[in-house]
């Protein structure tokens, strides 16, 4: 099979028919093998009945209803891993991503070699001020701390090689930094394609502006994950050991003040009260905390289920 679309939805109703018309006028087109999978993520809507009822007109049509609303992560994660074609897209149900893109993306994939292509909303048609301003800062800085190169790390149309979706783990509300976490799994070669944007039809969309709160927060999880997940030791052991170092110095100064004070004969406040004394101590019992949490950590890894998880290219 050529193509598996992948299409996670939360109350979309009005948007399903048209959707579906048009990819499967876009596959007939261009003679591609394929399958639609609907992910119903607990629409509360007739979603799901539109979904039975174009799967009985057309074979190609995929369904998979959860029995609640668990997010647009859980709903691609059982996407990839329901999907059977080369090529893996995924697509919002909004009808706001077009599916003319993707014979481009397709031919992106298995020709030029690409492992995931994003679409890039160059002209987008939502909110200027809630979502396409914050989402410019957003991307800026995932930019910098994921050093992947894409002006729209969260665009909902995307295109990946098998393999890449059969070996990443999207979980929680990871599903907007995809690329990094197909980056840090050794698929390297992402590229990104401008694509076509259109506005909402039917319904309103799902996330509102605390996603770029979460956005941060989970940014900065993935980055401290992969940079010392597997040795936290050397995050929570450095920082300690720094603490601890300039505490202890820092005590062993104010008890020599004190002392050379006293041995001149000069008035010299009591240890007790020199601020500079608690400030040290706490440091000192910070350190040793940091210290402590690395070793518990370390501890946690050893039985990790996935420590010894490695992605094998090739065996020969
Ligand atoms: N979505 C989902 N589960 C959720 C929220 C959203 O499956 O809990 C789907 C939604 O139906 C749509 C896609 O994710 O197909 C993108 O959502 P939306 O269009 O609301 O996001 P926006 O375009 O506003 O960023
Ligand atoms: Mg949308």
């Amino acid at each position: 099979m050529n193509i598996s679309i992948i299409v996670p939805l939360y109350n979309e109703a009005e948007s399903l028919p048209k959707l579906y018309e048009w990819i499967a006028r876009v596959m007939k087109e261009n003679k591609f093998s394929y399958e639609i999978i609907f992910v119903n993520d607990g629409s509360t809507d007739e979603s799901w009945q539109v979904i039975r009822e174009l799967k009985d007109k057309s074979e190609e049509v995929k369904g998979i209803c959860f029995r609640r609303n668990y997010g647009k992560s859980a709903a691609l994660y059982c996407g990839f891993k329901a999907a059977q074609g080369d090529v893996v897209i995924t697509m919002d149900a909004d009808l706001q991503d077009s599916p003319d893109e993707i014979p481009e993306l397709y031919r992106m994939i298995t020709e030029e070699g690409y492992d995931l292509v994003s679409g890039w909303k160059q002209k987008r048609f939502d909110n200027k001020l809630t979502k396409n301003l914050p989402s410019k800062l957003f991307n800026a800085t995932a930019r910098r701390v994921t050093g992947i190169q894409l002006h729209d790390m969260n665009c909902g149309l995307k295109a990946y090689r098998k393999e890449v979706v059969k070996n990443i783990e999207v979980f929680s509300e990871m599903h907007r930094y995809i690329p990094y976490l197909a980056k840090n799994a050794g698929f390297t070669k992402i590229g990104e394609k401008v694509v076509q944007h259109r506005k909402r039809e039917f319904g309103t969309s799902k996330f509102g502006l605390n996603r770029f709160v979460n956005g941060y927060l989970d940014l900065m999880t993935l980055w401290f994950l992969n940079k010392f997940g597997k040795q936290p030791m050397h995050f929570f052991g450095l920082v300690g050991s720094v603490m601890f170092f300039i505490g202890f110095i820092a005590v062993i100064v104010v008890g020599s003040m004190k002392l050379y004070a006293l041995s001149n004969g000069v008035h010299a406040m009591l240890v007790g009260v020199n601020p500079y004394f608690h400030i040290a101590i706490l440091m000192m019992i910070l350190g040793c905390m940091l210290f402590l949490a690395g070793f518990l950590a370390e501890l946690v890894i050893r039985n990790s289920p996935s420590r010894n998880d490695y992605l094998i290219k090739e065996e020969i």
